[in-house]
C-alpha cells in the first residue's frame, strides 16, 4: 500500500505537470503589475511605500494630487534601484495630465485582475466565461467594515439585489460533474457580517446576533427559495466567536433547521480552529441536516500579528507557516470523517494542501463530487484549470465592486502574493522545485518559536527588563494584555463580577490614615450615573482633622520610608500590580457602576493602574542607583535622587483607579510619603485602591487615603506647610488654584512645592483631503464618543478641508447616528451616562450656547430616562472663537470646522488655550511631517483616534493651559517627585587614585541595609 505521503507526492506532481502544459505566470496579467510585484518581493521598503500608494490612489481626484503623492512616496532618492518608479515619478512630474491617468488605469487594472465586475452585469459576463471552462463560483461583495446602520442596510440590498439577479441570469446552468448536485447550488454568495452591522462587538455577540440576524433572515429566506447557497466568511479574529455563533443560532431556527444550503469558514491558521471546527460538527450532528465548510489558511494574518503585539496579548494565531499547513492538513482529514455532516471545500492554492486532500479522500472512499476546491478570482488560473482536468470540483471565489470599497480586498491580495511565506510566490515567482514543495508541512515545523519577533525575523531580545542602558523605557517593559472580551469565559467573569459588585452596594468605606481605619460621623453616598438612585457604597468624609492628621502621619513615616532601598520599594508596587490584576473584573464592575464606564474602557483603566505600578518600579531601579558624572581620576562624583516629602495626590474620576493610581504609586516608590484624595464621585474606586496597597504591604503612614470635599480638605493640603509636593489632575480651574496657591510659601515650610498639573484640553483632529475615511469616522467617532467625551484627550473640534467636509459630514452623522447608547453595565455599549447630575446641567448648557453659535447638525433623539445620559451632539458651522470651540466640554458634543486648507487647519488647532493631544487623518508623507512637527499638542496622533495613551508607549501629557509638561508613564515622569542630589569625593591619598570608578554604585543608604 502506497503511504499517504507518496500519494501526495504523485498527486501533487501531476497537478505541476498540467499546470506546466498551460504556462502562464502567476500574474495573469503582463506588465505593470508583475514589474511591481517584482520589485515588492525584493525590497520590503518599496512595497510599503507601493502598498500605501495603492491604497490612497482611489481616492485622489486630481492629476496634480496623484502626482504629488507619488512623488512623496517614491522619490527620496532610496529608490535607485527601480528605474521603473524614477523615470515614472520624472515623466510624471513633466506631463501629469497624461501620466495621472494612466497610472489611475494601471492601478485600476492591477485591481480588476482580482475583482470580478464593478456591478453584476460585468461579473455575470465572467460567470458566463468560467461557466464555459467547468468552473463555479461564489459571489462576495466588496468593502467591509461598515461605519453607520445606514451603510450595513445598502449593504444588504445588495447582497438581495445580487442574488436575485444571479439567480435570474443562471436559471438554466448544471452542475459541472453532474453528480451529487443538489450539495453544490450553483449560486452560491459569500457575505460577511462586519458589512451588515456597524457597531459588533466582541463582548456584545447577543447583540451583534440580534442585529445581524434580522439582516440576515431575509437573505437566507430567499436563497432558499431560490435554490441557492448562502456562505458566512470569516473575518478577523475579533469576529469570530460571534460569527461562530450567529450561524449556529440562526440555523438552528426551524425556518432554517432543515435548510443544507449554508456555509461557514474554518481558518486553520488559528490555534482555536480544530476545536471550533470540532464543535461546528457536533452541532450539524444534533441539528440533523448538512451543512459545508471552507477551509483555508486564513488571510488576516499580518493584522492578527501585529494586533496582539500591540495589545500585549498571544496572537490567536500559528507563528510558522508550516504549523498552519499541518493544521489545515488536520482539519481536511476531520471534515472528510464527518462527511455525512458536513461538506467540505478547500480554499487554497497550494498544490501540496490541495493534493494532501485529494489524497486522504481517496484513502477515505469519498468520490470527488462531494467537495470542492475553492479559489481565488484572479489568482492560480493554471492551478484551477489542472484540477478541472482532473475531475475535481472547482469554485472561483469572485469579488465584486468598486476599487475604492475594495481597497483592502486588494492590499490583502497583494500581501499574499508578495509573502515571503506565500506558495504561490514559491512556486511562480521563485520557481521552488515540486519536491520541495510537496514536502510534509510537519517535517517543517521547526522545535519552539519563542515569539512573534522569531517568525518576523525580530529581535525580541532587547524587550527584557533592564536589558542594555540603550533601551528606551518604552521597550524595556512589557504592558499587562487588556481583558480579550471575545471570549465567553471574559466575558461571563465581567458579568459575575457585576453581579458581585452589585451585592455589595452600600458598602461603606473608611478613611486610612497612619494604618489605621478611621471612620467619621459624615458618610457621602456615591451614585451610579446610569440610575442615579442606586448608592454604589458610602465614603467617610474626611474633615480639616482627618487632612492634619494624615499630614502628620505622613511625615512620620517618610522619616522611614525615604531610607527604605528602592528595590523594596519598587518591590511594594510589583506586588500591588500583581493584586490589581487578580481583582481586576471586580475593580472594573465598580468602575462601570460608579462612573458610568463601558466595559472595555473600565478594563483598560485597570490595565492602566497595573502598567503604572510596573513601569514605575522598573523606572525607579534605574533612576534609584547613583551614577557617575564624569570619569575624572582622584575624584568621585556620582548624580542620585532623594524624595521630597510628603506628596498629595489630588485624581479625577474620569480614569478613577489609573490615574490616583498612577499618581500615588510614582510617589511612594520615588520614597515619598503619600496622601491620595480620590474624586468625590469616584470615593468607592479610591477605597479598594486603597484596599489594593494595604494588601501589598504598605507600611503605615506611608500612603494615606482621604475621602472628602476639594474644597475643604483639598484647599487645607494644598496650602500646608509639611506638604511639599501636589500630584494633580482635574479641571483647568482648580488647576490653577493650586498652581497660584502651592506658589505662596507659608511660615514654617521647609521646601518650595513642587506642583504636578495636568489639566484639560480642546482637542483637535486635522482630516486631510486624501484621507481614509473608513478609518478618520470610526476613529473620529470613538474620540468624541468613546465613554461619552469624558476623557481629557477625548476629540472636540473635527477640522475638515472644505475638499473634504461633505464626503466626510455624509457619513460622520449617520455614524454618530448608529451608536449604542445605554447603561454601560450591558456590554457593547459605547455611550453611557455623564457623570453626575452637575455635569449633566453644564454640558446641556454647553449645548444650548452652541445651538445660538452655530447650527445643530445631529443629535441623538432617544437616550435612557433615568440616569444622567446626553445624547452624543454635532455642531457645524462652528468658528474659531465661538465658546464651543474654546472651552473644554467634557462630555458628547462635537464641534465640526470648515477649513480651506492645511494652513489654516494647523492655526485653527493650534488657536486654543490647551495642547494636550491633537490627530492628523492623512495619507500624504508631506502633509504627516509636518504636522507631526507643528501640532501644539502633548500627544499628536497620526491615523488613529487620539485618546488610549497606553504606559510607557504613550507618555502622557500636554502643555500650555493643559498642563505643566510632564508625562505621566514616561521616563521623566518619577524626576518630578524626585530632589536631584550630587556627592563628590577626592578619592586620592598622597598622589594614589584608583584607574576608574564604577560607572554605578549602590545608594547612599545609611545605615547600610544588612545583605
Ligand atoms: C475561495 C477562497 C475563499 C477564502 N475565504 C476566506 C475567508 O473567508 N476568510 C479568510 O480569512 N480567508 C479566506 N481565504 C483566504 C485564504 O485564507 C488565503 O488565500 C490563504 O490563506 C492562502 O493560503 P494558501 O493555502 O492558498 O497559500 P499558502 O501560501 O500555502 O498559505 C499562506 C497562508 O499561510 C498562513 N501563514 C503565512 N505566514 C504564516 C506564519 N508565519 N505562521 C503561520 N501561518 C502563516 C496565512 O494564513 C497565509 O495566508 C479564502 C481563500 C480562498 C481561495
Amino acid at each position: 500500500m502506497r503511504s499517504l505521503q507518496s500519494d501526495v507526492e504523485q498527486r501533487g506532481t501531476r497537478i505541476f505537470e498540467l499546470v506546466d502544459k498551460h504556462p502562464e505566470r502567476l500574474f495573469s496579467k503582463a506588465g505593470f503589475y508583475q514589474r511591481l510585484m517584482a520589485l515588492s518581493m525584493h525590497d520590503e521598503r518599496f512595497k510599503t511605500q507601493l502598498f500605501r500608494f495603492v491604497a490612497v490612489l482611489p481616492s485622489l481626484r486630481r492629476s496634480s494630487e496623484i502626482i504629488q503623492h507619488l512623488e512623496e512616496y517614491f522619490s527620496d532618492g532610496n529608490d535607485v534601484f527601480s528605474p521603473l518608479v524614477g523615470t515614472g515619478v520624472r515623466v510624471a512630474r513633466l506631463v501629469p495630465w497624461i501620466s495621472a491617468p494612466v497610472l489611475r488605469w494601471n492601478v485600476s487594472e492591477m485591481a480588476r485582475q482580482f475583482i470580478a465586475g464593478r456591478n453584476p452585469h460585468e461579473v455575470i459576463a465572467t460567470l458566463r466565461k468560467r461557466r464555459a471552462q467547468k468552473i463555479g463560483f461564489t459571489v462576495d461583495v466588496l468593502g467591509e467594515a461598515v461605519v453607520s446602520e445606514a451603510e450595513a442596510d445598502e449593504y444588504a440590498a445588495l447582497y438581495g439585489d445580487l442574488l436575485e439577479k444571479l439567480a435570474r441570469e443562471t436559471r438554466d446552468w448544471t452542475d459541472p460533474l453532474g453528480k451529487n448536485a443538489e450539495l453544490f447550488p450553483v449560486v452560491n454568495l459569500s457575505v460577511k457580517i462586519s458589512a451588515l452591522y456597524s457597531q459588533l462587538s466582541p463582548a456584545a455577540p447577543a447583540d451583534a446576533i440580534a442585529h445581524l440576524s434580522t439582516k440576515l433572515r431575509p437573505l437566507l429566506r430567499r436563497a432558499r427559495e431560490l435554490g441557492a447557497f448562502i456562505n458566512f466568511d470569516m473575518e478577523s479574529y475579533a469576529l469570530k466567536n460571534t460569527t461562530l455563533e450567529l450561524f449556529k443560532t440562526i440555523l438552528t431556527e426551524p425556518e432554517f433547521k432543515d435548510w443544507p444550503h449554508a456555509g461557514i469558514v474554518i481558518q486553520a491558521y488559528l490555534r482555536d480552529s480544530e476545536g471550533d471546527l470540532r464543535d461546528l460538527i457536533e452541532w450539524g450532528r444534533a441539528r440533523g441536516t448538512p451543512f459545508a465548510v471552507r477551509l483555508v489558511k486564513g488571510a488576516y494574518w499580518d493584522y492578527e500579528t501585529t494586533k496582539s503585539g500591540q495589545n500585549g496579548s498571544n496572537p490567536p494565531v500559528f507563528l510558522q507557516k508550516p504549523e498552519s499547513d499541518a493544521n489545515f492538513e488536520k482539519l481536511t482529514r476531520v471534515l472528510f470523517e464527518n462527511n455525512s455532516v458536513v461538506t467540505p471545500a478547500f480554499g487554497s492554492h497550494n498544490v501540496r494542501s490541495i493534493a494532501h486532500a485529494q489524497a486522504v479522500a481517496d484513502e477515505l472512499g469519498i468520490d470527488p463530487s462531494r467537495f470542492e476546491f475553492q479559489l481565488l478570482y484572479g489568482m492560480a488560473g493554471p492551478i484551477k484549470r489542472a484540477l478541472v482536468e482532473m475531475g475535481y470540483r472547482v469554485r472561483e471565489y469572485c469579488p465584486i465592486g468598486e476599487l475604492l470599497p475594495g481597497m483592502a480586498y486588494l492590499v490583502r491580495r497583494l500581501l499574499e502574493n508578495t509573502s515571503n511565506e506565500g506558495f504561490l510566490r514559491a512556486k511562480f515567482a521563485e520557481n521552488v522545485p515540486a519536491k520541495e514543495l510537496l514536502r510534509d508541512p510537519k517535517e517543517l515545523i521547526k522545535p519552539a518559536v519563542a515569539g512573534i519577533g522569531d517568525s518576523r525575523g525580530h529581535s525580541r531580545s532587547n524587550q527584557k527588563n533592564g536589558a542594555s542602558l540603550h533601551t528606551t523605557a518604552g521597550d524595556s517593559f512589557r504592558n499587562a494584555p487588556l481583558v480579550s472580551f471575545i471570549y465567553k469565559d471574559s466575558q461571563d467573569k465581567m458579568q459575575s463580577a457585576l453581579r458581585e459588585a452589585r451585592k455589595r452596594f452600600g458598602e461603606k468605606h473608611p478613611l486610612y490614615i497612619g494604618g489605621e481605619k478611621i471612620w467619621t460621623d459624615n458618610l457621602t453616598p456615591s451614585v451610579n450615573p446610569a440610575e442615579p438612585t442606586e448608592i454604589v457604597g458610602y465614603g467617610t468624609e474626611a474633615g480639616v482633622d482627618e487632612a492634619e492628621r494624615a499630614v502628620k502621619a505622613a511625615r512620620a513615616a517618610f522619616e522611614k520610608w525615604r531610607w527604605t532601598p528602592f528595590e523594596e520599594r519598587a518591590q511594594l508596587l510589583e506586588r500591588a500590580a500583581d493584586i490589581l490584576g487578580r481583582r481586576r473584573y471586580e475593580l472594573s464592575a465598580v468602575e462601570v457602576f460608579e462612573v458610568g464606564k463601558p466595559w472595555s474602557e473600565a478594563d483598560g483603566d485597570i490595565r492602566e493602574a497595573i502598567d503604572f505600578c510596573t513601569f514605575y518600579a522598573q523606572q525607579m531601579r534605574r533612576l534609584g542607583r547613583p551614577k557617575l558624572t564624569q570619569q575624572v581620576p582622584g575624584e568621585e562624583s556620582y548624580h542620585h535622587y532623594w524624595p521630597r516629602g510628603v506628596a498629595f495626590v489630588i485624581a479625577p474620576w474620569n480614569f478613577p483607579v489609573a490615574i490616583l493610581c498612577g499618581m500615588a504609586a510614582a510617589g511612594v516608590v520615588t520614597g515619598n510619603a503619600v496622601i491620595m484624595k480620590p474624586s468625590e464621585q469616584s470615593i468607592i474606586c479610591g477605597a479598594m485602591l486603597m484596599q489594593v496597597f494595604e494588601e501589598a504591604g504598605v507600611p503605615p503612614g506611608v500612603l494615606n487615603f482621604l475621602s472628602g470635599h476639594g474644597s475643604v480638605i483639598g484647599a487645607h493640603l494644598v496650602d500646608h506647610k509639611d506638604v511639599d509636593l501636589i500630584a494633580f489632575t482635574g479641571s483647568r480651574e482648580v488647576g490653577l488654584k493650586i498652581w497660584e496657591s502651592a506658589g505662596i510659601t507659608r511660615p514654617g515650610q521647609r521646601e518650595l512645592k513642587r506642583v504636578i498639573c495636568e489639566m484639560g484640553g480642546k482637542n483637535a483632529m486635522i482630516v486631510d483631503a486624501d484621507a481614509d475615511l473608513d478609518e478618520t469616522i470610526m476613529y473620529s467617532i470613538y474620540s468624541a464618543f468613546g465613554f461619552q467625551g469624558q476623557k481629557c484627550s477625548a476629540l472636540s473640534r473635527l477640522i475638515l478641508l472644505e475638499e473634504n467636509y461633505d464626503r466626510v459630514m455624509e457619513r460622520l452623522i449617520p455614524a454618530a447616528a448608529s451608536l449604542r447608547i445605554g447603561n454601560p453595565e450591558q456590554p457593547g455599549i459605547m455611550v453611557g451616562p455623564v457623570i453626575d447630575e452637575p455635569a449633566y446641567r453644564r454640558i446641556l448648557e454647553y449645548i444650548e450656547i452652541g445651538k445660538k453659535e452655530a447650527t445643530l447638525a445631529y443629535q441623538a433623539k432617544e437616550v435612557p430616562p433615568h440616569g444622567y445620559f446626553i445624547p452624543p451632539t454635532i455642531f457645524t458651522d462652528v468658528k474659531p472663537n465661538m465658546r464651543i470651540a474654546r472651552e473644554e466640554i467634557f462630555g458628547p458634543v462635537l464641534s465640526v470646522l470648515k477649513v480651506r486648507d492645511l494652513d489654516e487647519a494647523l492655526e485653527v488647532a493650534n488657536g486654543t488655550d490647551y495642547a494636550l493631544t491633537g490627530g492628523f487623518f492623512s495619507r500624504s508623507p508631506d502633509n504627516i511631517e509636518r504636522i507631526k512637527a507643528r501640532l501644539e499638542a502633548g500627544n499628536v496622533y497620526i491615523n488613529r483616534s487620539c485618546t488610549g495613551a497606553i504606559v510607557g508607549r504613550h507618555p502622557f501629557g500636554g502643555f500650555k493651559m493643559s498642563g505643566s509638561g510632564t508625562k505621566a508613564g514616561g521616563e521623566d515622569y518619577l524626576l518630578q517627585f524626585l530632589v536631584p542630589r550630587v556627592v563628590t569625593e577626592n578619592t586620592s591619598r598622597h598622589g594614589f587614585a584608583p584607574e576608574q570608578s564604577p560607572e554605578y554604585r549602590d545608594e547612599f543608604l545609611w545605615p547600610k541595609p544588612r545583605q
